[in-house]
């Protein structure tokens, strides 16, 4: 193993602080007692105040994927036609999973540099006089592209398409990251999982879902056991869950929730966004380009930095992993190869992006990738300016 810290900037898993790592190691207690109770409760409040939302709140034992198939599954009948949008990677997939458990999905095509397109969305839902179509999946941060989605402009879209569909909102790689808000944006279910902004392991799913969600729940004909929300809300609302819960992660989550409340959510948005300006400042001077083709578009979690042709990232991803101890993302599914992925969420301060820039500008160098020097200089520079001015008020 090479000597010193390992840095984690995939986007998702991403590095877990040691009061989380402490936490995930507390002795298990019996997932029945008042002690149990009291941690759910702490968890699903504090998931509450991160999602934006007074709606209940709901935490599976699995991946994200598998809080992508509660949403469908909970709300949906078989056979239902969904619309999703290829933004990228995980927006595929999410409308992949719906064809699996055998809904009919309608993707509209993207080409991967943009994100949602309302204008899209509405006059397919104008089209849709019937109203067979559903549901609308988007993704609010394609993590693939580094794309961030307008989720406002999605919902103006469809209620002036004056569509009954539900809307359901992806924020597992904007949660806790990226200004989210599920209530005030009228999302019926929120999708998050634990790997990212949460700065905890894989393994926890996440659902936020309002009331016409919950209306839906009720009359969903989809065969389901493990993902169904009216026996789990029941029993969380002692506390319990009907099936051993994740305990361990339940504490870690506990944790970052406290760590996210005593940074302050605001502060927490600000300091990704401050990151991620800096991470874009260090791209610009190297003269490369970004997946996102829209400025507006680019992620404050994520920056996807597309390959100079004939340039292997996959190569250059091992070089840095191999001489520096730094993970970068890779390039998935149509654009494998083509670009790679800098993760700047969660932990993460200005001193791990100057090291995390720094690993990226000498691997650049030493795997001969074509480059103007000084995008570290140029993150520095504006990590610094920004402090200094709000230093000065
Ligand atoms: N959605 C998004 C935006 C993701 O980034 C990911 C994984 O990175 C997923 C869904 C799938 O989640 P999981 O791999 O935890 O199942």
């Amino acid at each position: 193993m090479p000597s010193g810290r390992h840095l984690l900037q995939i986007p998702g898993p991403t590095n877990i602080p040691d009061r989380v790592l402490k936490a995930l190691g507390t002795p298990i207690i019996d997932h029945r007692s008042p002690d149990a109770a009291q941690l759910v409760r702490a968890c699903l409040d504090g998931l509450q105040t991160i999602f934006r939302t007074q709606d209940p709140v709901l935490i599976y034992s699995s991946s994200g994927t598998g809080a992508w198939e509660a949403a469908l599954v909970n709300t949906l009948n078989p056979g239902d036609r969904v619309l999703a949008c290829e933004t990228g990677q995980f927006g595929a997939q999410w409308a992949t999973v719906a064809k699996n458990i055998g809904l009919r999905a309608e993707l509209i095509p993207g080409d991967w540099r943009h994100g949602a397109n309302p204008a899209a969305i509405a006059e397919r839902l104008s089209a849709d006089r019937e109203h067979e179509i559903r549901a609308v999946l988007v993704l609010h941060n394609e993590t693939s592209t580094g794309i961030t989605s307008d989720i406002p402009d999605v919902r103006g879209a469809m209620d002036s398409a004056r569509h009954p569909a539900l809307l359901m909102v992806d924020n597992i790689s904007s949660l806790a990251s990226i200004d989210y808000r599920h209530t005030e944006w009228g999302v019926d279910v929120s999708v998050g999982a634990s790997q990212k902004g949460l700065m905890l392991p894989p393994g926890l799913g996440i659902n936020a879902v309002s009331p016409k969600a919950l209306e839906a729940a009720r009359s969903s004909r989809f065969p389901k056991n493990y993902w169904r929300w009216q026996e789990i809300l029941e029993w969380n609302t002692k506390g319990f869950f009907p099936y051993t819960p994740a305990t361990a992660m339940l504490y870690g989550l506990r944790e970052s929730l406290a760590m996210l409340r005593e940074e302050g959510l605001e502060n927490v948005l600000a300091r990704h966004a401050r990151l991620a300006e800096a991470t874009r400042r260090a791209v610009c001077a190297w003269g490369l380009e970004f997946q996102a083709e829209n400025p507006a578009e680019r992620s404050n979690s994520i920056t996807a930095i597309r390959m100079p042709e004939g340039h292997s990232e996959a190569g250059f991803r091992a070089l840095v992993r191999e001489r520096f101890n730094l993970s970068l993302g890779a390039g998935l599914g149509k654009v494998a190869g083509k670009l790679f992925r800098i993760g700047h969420m969660g932990d993460f301060n200005d001193l791990m992006l100057a090291g995390t820039l720094s690993g990226v500008e000498m691997g650049m160098t030493l795997a001969g990738i074509p480059h103007r020097k000084g995008g570290v200089d140029a993150a520095l520079e504006y990590l610094t300016e920004s402090l200094a001015i709000a230093a000065n008020g």
